[in-house]
């Protein structure tokens, strides 16, 4: 085995992979979130007809540690009970998405994580997004209809509202949950500014807490 060849597979091995998943129903913009977030672009026409598999991002933390964050799209998938198990098996993470011009689609946040939650008693680290919010005329869910639905199902997963359009928030919501799975695996803690905060006796009760959800 060259040197190279297996400098790169050591390489290989320690590059930590975050694989997220997109859910919710049709057309509040799954696909557009992922295209913002990995291309920095965005578009109005042809996206409802297209679906991407996945696509790769390469994150460098502020502890230099480089690491990969996947998203998988749930294009033709989004009829409940079709989800397939091994996709969400091999997720760690998940975005769950509503429009916030449609009620339906908010409404359906329940069903999405029962659906998750059906054949296992702890959810993965997910957060949850009100996506169009630069839709503002035609809003009819409220932010504090979307902050409260995140409570209800607990304090481990955050809220925003995002904009595919503007690209408001896209980065932020999907580097929070990335920040969360890290935490989770790595042992270490980042906050939500992606900088290592150090653990110490004071916060491990917060820490402890924090992992409840999580275990
Ligand atoms: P999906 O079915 O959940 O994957 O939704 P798409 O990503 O295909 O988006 C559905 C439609 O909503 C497309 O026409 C997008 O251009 C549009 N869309 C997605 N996100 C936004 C957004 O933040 N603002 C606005 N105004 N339109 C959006
Ligand atoms: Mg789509």
């Amino acid at each position: 085995m060259s040197k190279k060849y297996k400098d790169l597979k050591e390489k290989s091995k320690k590059t930590f992979e975050a694989h997220l998943v997109t859910l919710g129903d049709g057309q509040v913009g799954k696909t557009s979130i992922i295209i913002r977030y990995i291309d920095n672009s965005f578009s109005t026409n042809y996206l409802s007809t297209i679906g991407i598999d996945s696509k790769i991002k390469k994150v460098v933390l502020s502890n230099g540690e480089e690491i990969k964050v996947k998203i998988s799209d749930t294009a033709g998938q989004e009829r409940f009970k079709s989800i397939a198990s091994n996709y969400m098996k091999k997720a760690n993470g998940v975005l769950l998405v509503y429009d916030i011009t449609s009620r339906a689609s908010f409404q359906g946040i329940d069903k999405w994580i029962s659906e998750l939650s059906g054949d296992s008693t702890t959810l993965k680290p997910m957060i949850l997004i009100g996506n169009k919010a630069d839709m503002e005329t035609k809003r009819v869910i409220s932010v504090q209809e979307g902050e409260d639905l995140a409570k209800k199902y607990g304090e481990g997963i955050h809220f925003y509202e995002t904009s595919c359009k503007t690209g408001d928030n896209v980065d932020k919501a999907i580097s929070d949950l990335v920040n969360q799975i890290y935490n989770k695996f790595s042992g270490k803690t980042l906050n939500e500014n992606n900088i290592e905060i150090k653990k110490d006796k004071n916060n491990e009760k917060d820490n402890q807490k924090k992992k409840c959800w999580e275990c």
